[in-house]
C-alpha cells in the first residue's frame, strides 16, 4: 500500500494516463519512500508535453513552462508536472544549453544527478529503477547517473548536492564519486551563491553534519564557498565538535561565527543571506560572547527574547558538550521573567507627562528604560501605583 501522499496523487497520474500519456512519481519523493523518511511533496514526470498538460487540467500555473514544468492544482492540492526531458551541452559548467522534451521515461532518469533520486514509481507502486537506486539506498552509498566527471562538470552544484546528501542521510559517497569531487571542486566557482548558500543551509542543518564538514574540508570545495578559504580551522574544528547532531543551520551559522571569530556582517552578506537573519545572527553572536564570560542574567535573557536565548544557549553546550539539559533551564528563567517587552510595562509616557507634569522629550524615552531596568531586575513590581511611588522615592518625579 503507497502512502497516502502519494494515493492521493494517484488521481492525477490516472487523469494523464486518460489522456493517452504516461506519468510517473519521480525524484526526491520515491527516494523518501524507500528511506521511511517524511515527504513534504511528490513530483511528477511525463511524457505530456506542457500544453498537453494544461488541456488536461483546468486550474494550472506556469512556473517554469521553457523547463517542462507546470504547476497543477487538483483536488485543492498543488502538483509540479515536469514533462520528460533531456539536458545537453552545459557550457558554463551550470545551466544546460538546451533542453528537450522527450516521451521516453529512460532518457528522463538518465538525466538526474544521483542513482537514488533517478527511480520512478507509477500508479500502482512499481518502481522503474534502471540505474540500481534502490541497491545503493540499502548499501547507503550516493552514485552518480553515469560518469561523475562528466556529470560534475555537466552541473558542479551537483557536487554541493552530494554533500548535503551525506548530511541528510548519512550515506557515504562511492569511491569514484569521491575521487570526482576531489578533482571537479574548483568547478563550484561558476555557481551562483544563492544556490551554494541554499545547499550549505540544507548540509549544515542535516544530522550527519560531521561527515559533510569534513568532506567539504577533504575535496575542498570549502574554497568555493564565500570567505571559508581562510577558514579551514574553523570548519574543522566546528566538525570535531561532539554533539553536533541536533544543532539546526540558524545555529550552526551562531557557531561558525563564534569559533572562527568572524566578522559577521560581511561574511553573511556575502552569502546574500536576508538583512533581517544578519541581524539576528549578529545580535545573537553578541549575547553568545556575554552569556560565555559572564552567564546568563536576568537583563541578558530580556534582551535576546527567547529565540535568540535558545540559539544560544544551544551553541554554548555544543562547544562546551554540555548535556540538554541547561536549554530547559533557560527557557524556564526567560518564563520567570517579569516581563518580556517593553510594550508590557505597565506605565506609558503619557503616564510619566501627567506625573511629572512635563511636556514629553527625550527625558521620557530615558525614564521607561530606567524603568523597565528595575522591573527586569526584579527591583520593583510591574504595577503602577508601585511603579509612580518608586519614582517618587527616587525623586524622579
Ligand atoms: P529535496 O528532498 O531536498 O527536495 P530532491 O532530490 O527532491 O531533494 P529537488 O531539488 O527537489 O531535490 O530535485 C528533484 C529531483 O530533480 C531530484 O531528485 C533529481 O532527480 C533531480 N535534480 C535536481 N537537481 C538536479 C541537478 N542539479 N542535476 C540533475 N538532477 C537534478
Ligand atoms: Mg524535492
Amino acid at each position: 500500500m503507497l502512502p497516502s501522499i502519494f494515493q492521493q496523487a494517484v488521481p492525477v497520474l490516472k487523469k494523464i494516463e486518460r489522456a493517452g500519456f504516461v506519468a510517473y512519481f519521480v525524484g526526491g519523493s520515491v527516494r523518501d519512500h524507500f528511506l521511511s523518511r517524511p515527504i513534504n511533496d511528490v513530483d511528477i514526470a511525463t511524457s505530456a508535453y506542457p500544453q498537453e498538460i494544461k488541456e488536461i487540467f483546468p486550474r494550472t500555473i506556469d512556473i517554469g513552462i521553457e523547463h517542462g514544468t507546470i504547476l497543477v492544482i487538483d483536488e485543492g492540492r498543488e502538483y509540479e508536472i515536469t514533462t520528460f526531458r533531456t539536458e545537453s551541452a552545459y557550457a558554463d559548467f551550470r545551466r544546460p544549453d538546451k533542453v528537450e522534451f522527450i516521451r521516453s521515461l529512460e532518457g528522463d532518469l538518465e538525466r538526474r544527478d544521483f542513482t537514488m533520486n533517478s527511480m520512478a514509481m507509477d500508479a500502482e507502486g512499481k518502481v522503474y529503477d534502471p540505474f540500481k537506486g534502490l541497491e545503493d539506498i540499502h548499501n547507503r552509498v550516493i552514485r552518480t547517473v553515469g560518469s561523475p566527471d562528466l556529470r560534475f562538470t555537466e552541473d558542479a552544484l551537483r557536487m554541493m548536492r552530494g554533500v548535503r546528501f551525506v548530511s541528510q542521510l548519512g550515506f557515504k559517497v562511492e569511491p569514484v564519486t569521491l575521487n570526482a569531487l576531489e578533482e571537479h571542486s574548483s568547478l563550484l566557482e561558476h555557481i551562483a551563491v544563492e544556490r551554494k548558500t541554499m545547499e550549505f543551509e540544507k548540509i549544515t542543518g542535516g544530522k550527519w553534519k560531521r561527515e559533510a564538514l569534513s568532506l567539504l574540508v577533504r575535496t575542498n570545495l570549502y574554497t568555493e564557498l564565500p570567505h571559508l578559504t581562510q577558514h579551514k580551522e574553523t570548519l574543522k574544528q566546528v566538525a570535531d565538535l561532539p554533539r553536533l547532531e541536533d544543532i539546526n543551520k540558524d545555529q550552526a551559522w551562531l557557531l561558525l561565527l563564534y569559533i572562527g571569530d568572524i566578522d559577521t556582517q560581511d561574511f553573511l552578506k556575502d552569502w546574500r543571506l536576508p538583512t533581517k537573519t544578519i541581524r539576528e545572527r549578529s545580535k545573537e553572536l553578541g549575547i553568545l560572547k556575554e552569556r560565555r564570560k559572564s552567564g546568563w542574567s536576568k537583563p541578558l535573557l530580556y534582551r535576546a527574547g527567547l529565540e535568540a536565548a535558545v540559539n544560544v544557549e544551544k551553541v554554548h553546550e555544543c562547544i562546551e558538550s554540555k548535556p540538554d539539559s541547561s536549554i530547559e533551564n533557560v527557557k524556564e528563567e526567560y518564563q520567570s521573567l517579569a516581563i518580556t517587552s517593553r510594550q508590557q510595562l505597565d506605565v506609558t509616557g503619557e503616564d510619566l507627562m501627567i506625573w511629572a507634569n512635563k511636556k514629553g522629550g527625550p527625558w521620557m524615552k530615558e525614564l521607561l528604560a530606567e524603568i523597565e531596568w528595575a522591573i527586569i531586575t526584579d527591583a520593583i513590581h510591574n504595577d503602577k501605583e508601585t511603579i509612580r511611588r518608586w519614582l517618587q522615592t527616587c525623586n524622579r518625579l
